[in-house]
């Protein structure tokens, strides 16, 4: 993906332009004291993704200078997140530990040069003396220790001769400045802690800001990325290395703000809370906002990095909608992985007069066909279909099976209720129903008029699986602790039904469960006896995300899709028909969007749904090529009618035009105002199905192409997608996708 230029890419071009350093060098410092959560997955795309950029490298540092806070399996945690995310650094991984040496003698060398003295006032006159931001501070009086007294001191406070706090290295800076890090920083502490690499040696451990700066000198960084809160140590970075008058060229450091996501927390310190007082499972539980939680969860690191570009590097503070994090996974997941059909409230449907049974062919890819990958979907007289999908007493718009309208049950036939089976206190628990023969997708002359479709599964083939869905972790957009926490933020289903290829195909380990959203097998629990699918994000935002908060300041716009929060809230109008759309019909967040807030849009869609219920495949046209005419014009001015737009999709779903011709006639459409079957006669525009007609001109491609031909059939299958394209170029786009598919795949055998 193409990276826009942030202000650290200019300033690390900058340099490389000037010839200040032959090689971008940075590094990501971590304290290994927690796992690590987004917003070091920012840091990290930021540090490893800028040394890629430029071609030079980037280290990992565990920044282990806190000897009592760290631990090996943080270690290994910050390691996993970097290399899951896709980068690698450059040799072993480091610690600040590895130079704890060097740091010691860079501390004496600072003491030499009458610039670092122990000083041992206790910690309250220590804070007293610092003075304030109005308020001067004053040096202390153990600042008059000699050279030779100093070295001494330190010595032994290496040796480990004092206890904790009675004496501490300060750098000899300025007591007076404005900027209060620089009133004699401490450089050195004396701590009488087990290291977890350095076990029992050290009785002084260095303090970040004297550890930090040497440590990236060390390892020759030239550009040291860090988050806001550094700001004013900048000085006390600047000050260390130049006052050693190191051998150039040196670090300098440079900051970016923090990340924050609304309804969860970030810190370490806060997740491990969470973690300690049991309120989530582990440090990968899929709720929290961990690397080891997202990847649980079954988030992609393309959808995480995504994440991290598109809100962009910025110089101020600033909160981000946990939306476009959400959109940025469902972005991910749309084109990449199988479809297939889930019932979570399975309700017993009984074809009475359907007998044997059938396997349907259906696409992984019904968005994408051409794309590889189908599926068996074993049909009987015995299926389910989810509770939501029948409802005895529907309201107006609602439309799906009732006892008086019929449904599609995709991929398969239209089925129409004959009766409603109830139990005792009046619970619905089976449906009879008929099936209409006539009606098979793909083939269907029956004529009988559904508004939507709906997923299903067969009785006997399906399997019963574990669902478990997993809400926000926090009721609040900006939680305060533990009495924040949403205490539904996991709800188990237990005895949902999947069909079954996609437990005994494992066509991938994520899907888009139709019309319910996307899911993944969890890597951990997953059994064979009863499958775990773990809810990774719905198919549209969350609409409990309806306000916007005031604080927030619009930021860079994902592509495509407007975030709820940060456009003109819906009016309860456009919201119920946003909701009718994309339940009911099946579209997706984004059109259903553009068609609901735009009354002479949704009008105009309506009435083409009349002429033909074909809610997506009009839904798109509308939303794209009507919507820019309708940009200018009223929809009286337009040389078409909705009708005509039917009669448009009408040609494509039966397979009369291709889609691409089909944009072809449209703009027929907009300039003549001819009806639509009239164009695709009079130009000759029908679709070639016809294998007469194909077939000479597979053999022409392949026999243009006799290398691609060899690979392929040494088993490079990437070269399908080549063919199927060369093939239907030469029929200028008039070949159906779906025959050229076939007959490719049978040439090439
Ligand atoms: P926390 O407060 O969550 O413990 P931290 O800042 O102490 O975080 P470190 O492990 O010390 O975390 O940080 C490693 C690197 O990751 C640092 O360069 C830090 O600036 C960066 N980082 C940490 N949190 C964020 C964040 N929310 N957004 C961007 N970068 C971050
Ligand atoms: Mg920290």
């Amino acid at each position: 993906m193409k990276q826009s230029k942030d202000f650290l890419r200019r300033v690390v071009e900058e340099d490389l332009n000037a010839g200040r350093y032959q090689e971008v060098v940075t590094r990501f410092p971590p304290e290994p004291n927690g796992f690590p959560h987004i917003g070091h997955a920012k840091s990290i795309s930021i540090n490893f993704g800028i040394a890629k950029a430029y071609g030079g490298h980037c280290n990992l540092r565990m920044d282990d200078t806190n000897p009592t806070t760290e631990d090996t399996q943080y270690v290994e945690a910050l390691k996993d997140a970097v290399e899951w995310l896709g980068f690698a650094w450059e040799g072993e991984v480091r610690h600040t530990s590895d130079y704890f040496d060097r740091l010691y003698d860079y501390a004496v060398e600072l003491i030499k040069k009458g610039k670092a003295y122990v000083d041992s006032l206790d910690e309250e006159t220590m804070r007293a003396y610092r003075g304030t931001v109005t308020e001067v501070g004053r040096r202390s009086e153990y600042a008059k220790r000699t050279v030779e007294e100093n070295l001494e001191l330190f010595e032994r406070m290496k040796e480990g001769e004092f206890k904790e706090g009675e004496h501490i290295l300060r750098a000899k800076i300025d007591m007076t400045s404005s900027n209060m890090k620089m009133r004699d920083p401490l450089l050195y502490r004396i701590r009488h802690a087990h290291h977890f690499r350095a076990g029992e040696k050290w009785a002084v451990y260095p303090m970040y800001d004297f550890a930090h700066c040497l440590s990236d000198y060390i390892e020759g960084v030239t550009h040291s990325i860090c988050t806001l809160e550094f700001e004013n140590n900048r000085d006390i970075y600047d000050w260390v290395l130049d006052t050693l008058e190191l051998t150039p060229p040196r670090p300098y450091q440079h900051e970016f703000a923090r990340l924050n996501i609304n309804y969860t927390v970030m810190s370490k310190r806060k997740l491990l809370e969470l973690v300690e007082n049991g309120i989530v499972s582990g440090w990968d539980d899929p709720r929290l906002p961990t690397i080891a939680g997202y990847k649980r969860r079954g988030y992609t690191p393309e959808s995480i990095l995504n994440f991290c570009e598109s809100i962009g590097i910025a110089k101020a503070n600033s909160m981000v909608d946990v939306a476009q994090l959400e959109f940025a996974i469902r972005d991910d997941l749309n084109t990449k992985v199988p479809r297939v059909m889930c019932v979570m409230d399975p309700l017993k449907v009984t074809l009475t007069n359907y007998n044997g049974s059938e396997t349907i062919e259906a696409s992984y890819y019904p968005h994408d066909v051409p794309k590889e990958g189908t599926r068996e979907l074993p049909f009987s007289k015995e299926i389910y279909i989810d509770r939501a999908d029948f409802d005895e007493n529907p309201s107006k718009g609602y439309f799906r099976l009732t006892p008086s309208q019929p449904v599609r049950l995709k991929y398969a036939y239209i089925i129409t209720c004959k009766e409603v089976i109830k139990d005792a206190n009046g619970k619905v628990i089976e449906i009879k129903a008929e099936y209409h023969a006539d009606s098979k997708s793909g083939s269907d002359t029956s004529g009988i008029k559904v508004k939507s479709a709906i997923q299903w599964v067969e009785a006997n083939h399906a399997k019963t699986i574990e669902v478990r869905l997993y809400d926000r972790l926090f009721k609040t957009e900006v939680p305060e602790g533990i009495d924040d926490i949403n205490p539904n933020s996991l709800k188990i289903i237990t005895n949902a039904l999947i069909e079954p290829a996609v437990i005994s195909d494992k066509p991938d380990e994520r899907f888009q469960f139709e019309r319910e959203g996307y899911f993944y097998a969890d890597p951990i629990e997953y059994r064979d006896a009863t499958p775990i699918f773990t809810k990774i994000v719905g198919l549209k935002e969350s609409s409990a995300k309806k306000k916007k908060s005031p604080k927030q300041e619009p930021k860079a716009q994902p592509k495509k899709v407007q975030i709820e929060g940060e456009v003109v809230p819906m009016t309860a109008k456009e919201q119920a028909l946003f909701e009718s759309y994309t339940k009911e019909l099946g579209l997706n967040s984004e059109v259903a969007n553009t068609l609901a807030r735009d009354a002479k849009l949704s009008a105009f869609y309506t009435e083409a749904l009349d002429a033909l219920p074909s809610p997506v495949g009009i839904a798109n046209i509308v939303s794209n090529e009507v919507a820019r005419e309708l940009k200018s014009k009223e929809i009286s001015e337009l040389k078409f009618s909705p009708k005509d737009i039917a009669e448009l999709i009408k040609m494509v779903e039966d397979e009369t035009i291709s889609t691409k011709i089909a944009k072809q006639v449209f703009e027929e459409m907009v300039k003549s105002g001819a009806n639509p079957t009239q164009i695709v006669q009079s130009k000759g525009l029908q679709q070639i199905s016809d294998p007469a007609l194909i077939l000479p001109l597979i053999e022409e491609v392949m026999a243009k192409n006799p290398d691609n031909v060899e690979q392929y059939r040494a088993g490079n299958q990437k070269l399908f997608g080549f063919f199927v394209g060369q093939v239907l170029k030469a029929t200028k786009g008039k070949g159906n996708p779906k025959v050229v598919n076939e007959l490719v795949k049978q040439a090439l055998v």
